[in-house]
């Protein structure tokens, strides 16, 4: 029996997966690249932030170093007056420290003489004994005329004062011929700085530093190391690189808690300082991380859902689909045999007559009919009889094997075999292996009689002039024939009448 099943059309589910996936694709890749420029943003706002503090800082310290030099110069060339030797001492004090007042967390202004005594104090009218000779501002100014304004590196002050870390200011004072007369040296308290870092908020993991030229810590805010200031940084990769290139900013992983941070640095004026601003990449992509983890979802969220849908909707197609061809295959089927009904046998007909008429192969049908099938259903009843028939149905769809070839309840009992590209020989074979097939098959319980059919054949050849109804018609006549010539055989009218 050729099967009515249909291959399932799979055009709407590709369509659908395929469009589902592109749309999926899509989606990501829109969401990726939104996510990587609002990287990119942040860490350029970062950037910008970073260099506004650098600024800030650069501009307050320089302010406050010209304040100092300005005292500095101030005393130096208050010294080289030759008037001040016959004026009282509080006036030789007003005018040496004249320009010292204006300068924020200021140490003592001293000037120191050529042995590092000290001859002048800003903040005592007799100063008090001391030698600072021993500084390392104060050897540098002996042994270099050339110096300018020198900046020390930091030091304990020699007072039981609760913040004693100084840097100082200085420079050499000299004779006209250039002989080293002393130093004017102004100190400064380094919670200058702290009080300058810390009133500039930049979060808790990230910290401002300033270095000098050395790599000497100066001050940073907040202290990541304990006695940090004052140790020579010049080693570490990141110093070494703001060293080298004294503007700019760059991210790297700090060597000291291996955290990312993003640095920004600027050197201070044209002073040998440098500061930097060092971003903790942590805080500065945590609004970022946290967005994304939250678009992340939604995006992932969103995507399986619609796979999901595309998923159960696919499920829906196949399941129709299937349904449609069970609806299908019944309405082509017939119930009590299993064998194809009159409806998918006047369709095939049709079909393979046409065909046959275009490729001239010859078309043989065989029509069927259970002998006495009526005494058959008073012996065993009703349901002996379709039993009967289940029977004879298999007997006749187990002997036909091409796919073309079709096996039919024509009604009651009687069947229709149609034999695309058989000839009359060739049919008559199949027809006499279904005759001899139901002759043999089991007898029911208690019957003499065999199960027997008679077989009306019909070819259509090139050339022979009938229509689709004649050859119908002449196997009808064979059966007929076969019936009235005794019942369980095969008539080919073509081979009585013509
Ligand atoms: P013949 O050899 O001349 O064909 O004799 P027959 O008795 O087979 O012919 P007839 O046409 O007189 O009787 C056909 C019988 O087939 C009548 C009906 O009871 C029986 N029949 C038709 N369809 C079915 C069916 O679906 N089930 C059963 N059990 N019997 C059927
Ligand atoms: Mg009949
Ligand atoms: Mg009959």
């Amino acid at each position: 029996m050729s099967s009515s099943l249909t291959r399932p059309n799979r055009r709407p589910e590709r369509l659908l997966i395929l469009g589902s996936t592109l749309t999926v694709l899509l989606i990501v890749g829109v969401v990726t690249a939104l996510l990587i420029r609002e990287h990119a943003n942040t860490l350029q706002t970062a950037k910008r932030t970073a260099n506004t503090i650098t600024q800030l800082i650069d501009a307050d310290v320089l302010r406050n170093v010209e304040l100092y030099d300005m005292a500095l110069k101030g005393l130096i060339s208050a010294t080289e007056r030759t008037d001040l030797q016959d004026v009282s001492e509080s006036i030789r004090h007003l005018v040496l420290f004249d320009r010292s007042a204006a300068a924020p967390y200021k140490g003592d202004i001293l000037l120191l003489d050529p042995a590092g005594e000290v001859i002048a104090d800003s903040s005592l009218l007799t100063p008090k004994l001391g030698n600072f000779a021993d500084r390392d501002y104060f050897q540098a100014h002996r042994t270099n005329p050339d110096l300018g304004l020198y900046i020390s590196r930091p030091f304990m002050a020699r007072c039981q004062c609760a913040d004693p870390w100084r840097i100082a200011f200085s420079r050499r004072v000299s004779s006209p011929d250039g002989r080293f007369l002393g130093v004017a040296v102004a100190s400064m308290r380094l919670s200058y700085f702290h009080q300058l870092f810390s009133s500039l908020n930049i979060g808790s993991n990230s910290t401002i530093n300033l270095l000098n030229h050395q790599g000497i810590l100066l001050a940073q805010e907040p202290l990541l190391e304990a006695d940090i200031v004052d140790k020579d940084l010049s080693q570490r990769p990141n110093v070494a690189r703001m060293l080298r290139e004294r503007d700019g900013s760059f991210q790297s992983i700090s060597s000291v808690d291996r955290q990312a941070r993003l640095y920004s640095f600027s050197n201070v004026g044209n002073l040998p300082l440098i500061v930097a601003v060092a971003l903790s990449s942590d805080e500065m992509f945590a609004p970022w991380r946290r967005a994304a983890w939250l678009v992340s979802i939604a995006t992932g969220v969103l995507c399986v859902g619609l796979l999901w849908l595309t998923w159960a909707l696919c499920m829906e197609l196949r399941r129709r689909h299937r349904a449609e061809q069970v609806l299908s295959e019944l309405a082509a089927t017939d119930a009590l045999t299993g064998l194809a009904n009159r409806r998918t046998l006047d369709e095939r007909l049709r079909l393979e007559w046409d065909r046959a008429q275009r490729s001239t192969e010859s078309l043989s049908v065989l029509m069927i009919d259970v002998d006495h099938f009526k005494a058959f259903n008073d012996r065993h009843g009703h349901q002996g009889g379709d039993e009967a028939l289940r029977a004879v149905a298999h007997v006749i769809a187990s002997h036909i094997r091409r796919p073309a070839d079709l096996a039919a309840r024509y009604g009651g009992e009687e069947f229709a075999v149609v034999l695309p590209n058989t000839d009359a020989k060739g049919a008559w074979v199949i027809a006499e292996h279904i005759r001899k097939g139901v002759q043999h098959l089991p007898r029911v319980a208690g019957d003499e009689q065999p199960i027997t059919v008679s077989i009306g054949l019909s070819t259509w050849q090139k050339h022979s002039r009938i229509s689709l109804e004649d050859l119908l018609l002449k196997a009808d006549q064979a059966l007929y024939q076969a019936k009235h010539s005794g019942r369980n055989r095969i008539v080919d009218v073509s081979k009585t009448s013509n």
